[in-house]
Order: C-alpha cells, then sequence, then structure tokens
C-alpha cells in the first residue's frame, strides 16, 4: 500500500494527470511484459476494444463474430464502432469459443472475430486465425480477463492483430479506476490508437481524424507499474489456488472446470464451476457466508440492449445452458488455505445435504 500512494502522490506532485511520463513508462513495461512491440495505454477495456475496431476500420456494414457468453463489454464495443455483433455458441467444456463456430458462423460481411479468454482461459487462437486470415478477416483478442496467460508459448493479447485489456480494479491486474490498454506489434495500427484515444491530436492542434477522449491517466499508469511487477506471482497464486479447488471438488455436484489442454493456459481471472441446481448451491453458500457470483447469468443475445439483433432463444444452445449452471467460486491471490477449505467444505456439506434430501 505505502509503495501504491507514494507513486500515486508521485504523480499528484507533478499533475501529470493525463498521459505523462508514468503512462510512457507503464505502456513500455506492459509491453516488454506481453512480449510485443506497441502497449497503447486507454481508459479503460471497452475502450481498448472500440478503439482497436474503429482503428481497424471495422464499423457500418461490417459484422463482427463475438461469443454469446461473454461481459457485456465485447459486445457493446462492436455497436458503438457501428459494426453488427453475430453471436457465436461456445465449446461446452471449456466455455470459450472454437475454430468450427467461427468458421461456421463466416459471411460474406465478416471483417473480424473477438475471441475472448474468458474467465482467464486461452481460447484456441491458431486454429481462429486460420480461418480468419483466410478470409482477410481480423482477429481482435479480448483479453480483459487474461493478463499474461500463455497460448502456445506467446502471451494472449499479442497474437492477434491485437489485444485488448481491462485493468478494472477486480482484474487480474487491476488500477484504482477504470484503465485499459492495446498491445500490438503493427505500428500503424499502434499509431492510430494513439491518435484515437487523444482526439486524433498530433501535433497539437492539428486533429487528423476524430478521436475521442479516451486516455489513461497518470495515476493508473503509477498504480499499475507498482502491480504489474506481481503479476507473474499473483497469476501463479490463483492457479494453485484453483489446483486446490479442483482437486477437492472432483466427484461433487459443484463440477471443476475442464483441464487445460497442452499450450493453453489459464490465470482463473474467475473459478466457474457446474452445478445442476446452481440456485441452491449459490443460496447455501450463501448461507455459509461464501458469496458466489455468476459470470454471467444471461447469454448476451438476451440481454434488453441487444433485442431483434437476429439471435434468438434456442439459437446458441450451450451459451443459454451454462447461464444457467454456472457458479464463480471466490478466488483471490492472497486467500490463504483456511479460506480456501471453507470454500471446499461448504461445497461438500452441499454434496451432503443434496445426497440426503435425494435419499428422502
Ligand atoms: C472487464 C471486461 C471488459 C471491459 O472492461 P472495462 O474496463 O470494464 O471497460 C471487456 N471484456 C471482458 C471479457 C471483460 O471481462
Amino acid at each position: 500500500m505505502a509503495e501504491l500512494l507514494e507513486a500515486v502522490e508521485r504523480v499528484a506532485r507533478r499533475s501529470d494527470f493525463i498521459l505523462g511520463d508514468e503512462v510512457e513508462a507503464f505502456e513500455a513495461e506492459f509491453a516488454a511484459y506481453c512480449e510485443v512491440d506497441h502497449a497503447i495505454g486507454v481508459a479503460s477495456g471497452t475502450d481498448a476494444l472500440l478503439l482497436t475496431l474503429r482503428a481497424l476500420d471495422i464499423g457500418p456494414g461490417a459484422e463482427v463474430l463475438v461469443p454469446a457468453n461473454t461481459f457485456i463489454a465485447t459486445a457493446e464495443a462492436i455497436v458503438l464502432a457501428g459494426a453488427t455483433p453475430r453471436f457465436l455458441d461456445v465449446d461446452p467444456a471449456s466455455h470459450v469459443v472454437t475454430a468450427d463456430a467461427v468458421e461456421a458462423a463466416w459471411s460474406e460481411s465478416t471483417r473480424c472475430v473477438i475471441p475472448v479468454h474468458l474467465y482467464g482461459r486461452t481460447a484456441d487462437l491458431g486454429p481462429i486465425l486460420e480461418v480468419a486470415r483466410a478470409r482477410g478477416g481480423a482477429v481482435v483478442e479480448d483479453a480483459c480477463q487474461a493478463h499474461g496467460a500463455r497460448y502456445m508459448g506467446r502471451r494472449v493479447g499479442t497474437i492477434g492483430d491485437a489485444g485488448c485489456f481491462s485493468f478494472y480494479p477486480s482484474k487480474n491486474l487491476g488500477a484504482w479506476g477504470d484503465a485499459g490498454a492495446v498491445v500490438t506489434s503493427d505500428p500503424e495500427l499502434a499509431e492510430r490508437l494513439r491518435l484515437l484515444r487523444s482526439h486524433g491530436e498530433s501535433p497539437r492542434h492539428h486533429h487528423r481524424i476524430c478521436g475521442t477522449t479516451a486516455r489513461l491517466a497518470g495515476i493508473q499508469a503509477a498504480v499499475l507499474r507498482v502491480k504489474l511487477r506481481r503479476l507473474e506471482a499473483w497469476n501463479d497464486a490463483r492457479r494453485r489456488i484453483a489446483a486446490g479447488f479442483t482437486a477437492a471438488l472432483d466427484g461433487t455436484p459443484a463440477t471443476p472446470p475442464a483441464p487445460v489442454p497442452p499450450g493453453h493456459d489459464h490465470v482463473f481471472h474467475v473459478y466457474v464451476v457446474e452445478c445442476d441446481d446452481r440456485d441452491a448451491l449459490r443460496r447455501h453458500l450463501g448461507g455459509e457466508g461464501i458469496a458466489a457470483g455468476v459470470h454471467y447469468p444471461r447469454p448476451i443475445h438476451f440481454q434488453p440492449a441487444f433485442a431483434g439483433i437476429g439471435a434468438g432463444r434456442g439459437s446458441l444452445p450451450v451459451a443459454e445452458r451454462l447461464a444457467s449452471r454456472i457458479l464463480s467460486l471466490p478466488l483471490y491471490p492472497s486467500m490463504n488455505r483456511a479460506t480456501a477449505q471453507r470454500v471446499v467444505d461448504a461445497v461438500a456439506s452441499f454434496a451432503e445435504t443434496s445426497a440426503e434430501l435425494r435419499a428422502a
């Protein structure tokens, strides 16, 4: 905490509030961490996605493929860019989008696919990239839940044309407010993103294109620089706690996440189990003082904001079914053994109660 407050004070004393030295330093450090040429700090993960689509000239008339089970922002960015989202179903085991679904949905007007590394689990980028490249389309990775995860040895976000990150406080790398970044190895795309995040301005008072206010704040960059140094250790802790959960939950009514295939990774932004009676499990855990969440209770094509987008009920059966079965158990890097054990014990006592109910 002292280190973070010191970093914030340093920015405040210099009044370096918007972009500036801390942002440049964070961008260089985050790019180095991701092993990529460019990182562009922006105001949020949503802005990262929106500006990337705009920088790629994806707008009116273009269709963008996106999984139906993600945070709403992935789909919103497509609409905000003026393009049309087309929702994809997902793999029942991994809950992430597959190359087969991308291939089946690709149409004449498809320009881009946004694979989401949901919960911190890597989507199968190799085959997805192959499908998109063969059709001249772009791949924008939504890595907002997967900071630091590796796919076939490379950091997520750096494998598609661009990778988008959110540093919302609860993410694996979290700021003290809203913040985000885009990473890319394409220098022209990086330049366009730098213009778009700040009114298309370069040099001062010369506006090349219409951009917006979507800059990373100096205070957030200062906080992120301190926390970035701990990200690897935090992700390791998340993986270790998750492995403990998975070993303990095997055979209980709470089915643990599917194993991670070779070359894939999972940084457990959230630890999601599946349960036939999810709501009963959630209530039981609540009674034991354990707050479990649902990510996400409604697939996006069921959200009022996306009514009329064309995907009806029953059209994406896996995503629709998962929404009623998934439960996110609490998991955070500093979770101690006793707390982790309480979570596991509470699931075990649910298993006993439901077995007794069945017997009665
Ligand atoms: C958090 C998140 C976003 C949006 O990030 P914000 O910083 O909240 O705008 C986008 N996609 C996914 C998958 C996320 O989890």
